[in-house]
């Protein structure tokens, strides 16, 4: 079969053909339809910042399929299923897994990193890893629910508890922090601020329902701006991963404040005095993926049309234009959401 694949020391995927993989019991043979091209891509590819245990390997962690084949045991899928595949995967057997919240297992590891991902015409799976997506939703919406969509429905609605009425501040709106201003609006945030550098993402955000735009751009302190114009914040959840951002925010937060920070950064927090912090309570709390509550409820989001996930699609393509999309997604050309992979 065909697949995207990323050998050592690499910043551009090779198109090859890869044995197809036996399948074994418990497992499952997905033909590919959609896989979303998403920021943490580049972290392993164009910016060389992120290594991995083992390569080559097949990158693509966003996707969506149909079940071509079962292996012996498999209970809940037969073939022709339409699917989505987690991005997420553990290693099924501890106390976390079997609870369902696989983010929080210590084994655990992302499709397309750890494991030979979805930039291929097939990926073999364990039936745990695979959701139920309903006739009416594509196949490229259902693609990003893997990641795009359900990490900042975790970190917003799990980690972030948020309330009705609330006023959320969204740090980052990429691929990911985009969804994180449309959930907030699903799940009843009263006032939306969105904050990024660039203005075509703002504009992106506005269309998610964000109700303030701040462009870091034009600003000197996010925290000192954010105490301004409002009487507090009671979410901010951050995407960007910039050191900054974070630590000047801490002074805007409100009593009872939750800080989620979902950014891959490489810098240390200076997140202030621990007077401040325990007065107000103030939460500071890390969240990565989602657990398998995320993909059923964004489903039922999308079908009581609380969530439009219809603008997301930016483009659809071929994965021999697989190195491309990553270029034009690391410069933001076109003002992408996501570029969509369809390796069939
Ligand atoms: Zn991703
Ligand atoms: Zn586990």
């Amino acid at each position: 079969m065909k697949a995207a694949v990323l050998y050592k020391n690499e910043r551009y995927l090779k198109i090859e053909e890869v044995s197809k993989k036996t399948i074994s019991p418990g497992m499952v043979r997905i033909k590919i339809k959609c896989c979303g091209v998403c920021g943490s891509d580049l972290h392993m590819t164009l910016h060389a910042k992120l290594s991995l245990p083992h390569y080559p390997v097949i990158l693509g962690h966003e996707s969506s399929g149909v079940v071509n084949e079962i292996g012996e045991g498999v209970t809940k899928f037969k073939k022709g299923d339409r699917v989505v595949i987690s991005s997420g995967i553990s290693c099924g057997t501890c106390n976390h897994c079997l609870e369902g919240r696989l983010n929080l297992c210590a084994k655990k590891g992302v499709l397309g990193s750890e494991h030979d991902g979805a930039f291929a015409e097939e990926v073999v799976i364990h039936e745990r890893f695979l959701f139920h997506l309903p006739d009416d939703i594509p196949f490229d919406q259902g693609a990003i629910l893997a990641d795009a969509v359900s990490t900042p429905y975790h970190a917003i609605k799990y980690e972030g508890r948020i309330n009705q009425g609330e006023t959320v501040v969204i740090v980052g709106c990429g691929g990911l922090g985009i969804h994180g201003v449309g959930i907030a609006k699903a799940l009843g945030a009263g006032r939306i601020i969105a904050v990024d550098l660039d203005e075509g993402a703002l504009q992106n955000a506005s269309l998610y329902g964000a109700t303030d735009l701040i462009n870091a751009k034009k600003i000197k302190n996010i925290g000192k701006t954010l105490k301004e114009i409002t009487n507090g914040v009671d979410l901010l959840c951050d995407f960007s991963g910039y050191y900054k951002n974070i630590s000047d925010s801490v002074r805007a937060m409100n009593t009872g404040g939750r800080m989620v920070l979902v950014g891959i950064g490489m810098n240390a927090l200076k997140i202030g005095f621990p007077l401040m912090m325990i007065d107000r309570m103030i939460s500071v709390i890390g969240s990565i993926g989602c657990d398998t509550r995320a993909i059923p409820e964004l489903i039922s989001l999308i079908q009581s049309k609380k969530l439009d996930l219809s603008r997301s699609i930016t483009s659809t393509h071929k994965l021999e234009e697989v190195n491309d999309c990553l270029e034009n997604l690391d410069q933001r050309k076109g003002n992408p959401i996501r570029f969509i992979i369809e390796p069939d």
